[in-house]
């Protein structure tokens, strides 16, 4: 079995599987004939992992690949425009100008986009969802987060992973509940679960749901 080493201060060994690789932390003086004897006992938990990860991201490989983009939880098709100077998002097709027939372009040219459409269209759905439920928030900002969705800071600042345009509205609308809790509860606390369910008593499988999505904030970097 392949995996990444990372030794560091501290007492016990662990694993787990990051964008189809295995990542093993081990204790510093602990010798590679424990970890193996470790990996061996849990290869049926990262047999499984892995191929959950294969299945997700060939369900993905067309955004993977830049073909397509996720918008609003659909799947739209990246195309690339000779005469176009400007992105155009068209009856649910992404017109790129030719200098985005490379990856690297291309994967610019739509973090750009999605990023413009998101300071647009999260701020209102914080704003109506905030008036609906009542918690108020000090800002609002963009961010580039590599795993995180969200996140609120002690004083109500909210930030939002301009990634989130790409799931579906029902998702977007829990993270937001979600983060708009935290305004009230700064932690992870029966009181905030609460508090989450009050404002979206279907939450549990969307929360759920999300963390098939998680691949996505590793995207377009
Ligand atoms: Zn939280």
């Amino acid at each position: 079995m392949d995996y990444k080493l990372i030794r560091g201060k501290r007492k016990t060994l662990s694993v787990s599987i990051v964008d189809g690789g295995i990542t093993v932390k081990a204790p510093l003086a602990i010798s590679v004939e424990h970890i193996d004897r470790f990996l061996a006992s849990k290869r049926k938990w990262i047999e499984k992992k892995l191929a959950e990860q294969r299945k997700k991201s060939e369900l993905l490989k067309p955004v993977l690949d830049g073909d397509a983009v996720l918008y609003h939880g659909a799947f739209c098709a990246v195309a690339v425009c000779p005469d176009r100077k400007r992105v155009l998002f068209k009856d649910g097709i992404l017109d790129l100008p030719e200098k985005c027939s490379q990856k690297a372009a291309r994967d610019k040219a739509i973090s750009a986009w999605g990023k413009r459409v998101a300071t647009v269209e999260l701020k209102a759905a914080l704003d109506k969802i905030s008036a609906r439920t009542g918690l108020k928030f000090a800002s609002f900002a963009l961010t580039n987060a590599k795993t995180k969705w969200g996140s609120c800071d002690g004083s109500g600042n909210i930030m939002l992973n301009w990634r989130l345009v790409m799931l579906d509205e029902i998702s977007v609308e829990y993270v937001i509940v979600h983060e708009l809790s935290h305004t009230k509860h700064h932690n992870h606390s029966a009181e905030f679960w609460a508090e989450v369910q009050k404002h979206m008593p279907a939450y549990k499988p969307v929360k759920k749901r999300l963390k098939a999505f998680s691949v996505l904030t590793s995207m377009y970097r």
